[in-house]
């Protein structure tokens, strides 16, 4: 009941799982693998592409129109209704 030594090696598997650990979190810009100081970016290129899209507006953030609107209307009611303001 002896078998061969070496025959069954599961952590070799669990090494080489390892080592694919890095590509998990690809660039978002060229999906090459991120490197540690620029991360989640490869390189300080990737990372300034997208910062020059964050500043051109490709990645606009929605304003809350509603909410300003409405707070708008409130302070505008209440400087009618203000003697002191008007
Ligand atoms: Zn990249």
């Amino acid at each position: 009941m002896i078998d061969k030594p070496g025959a069954d090696t599961p952590h070799l598997t669990l090494v080489s799982q390892e080592k694919k650990l890095p590509q998990k979190a690809g660039c978002p810009i060229c999906k090459a693998t991120a490197v540690k100081p620029h991360t989640p970016f490869c390189s300080r290129r990737c990372a300034q592409v997208d910062l020059g899209r964050w500043l051109m507006g490709d990645y606009a953030i929605p304003a809350h129109e509603g909410a300003d609107d409405s707070d708008l209307n409130a302070l505008l009611a209440q400087a009618d209704k203000d003697p002191t303001l008007s």
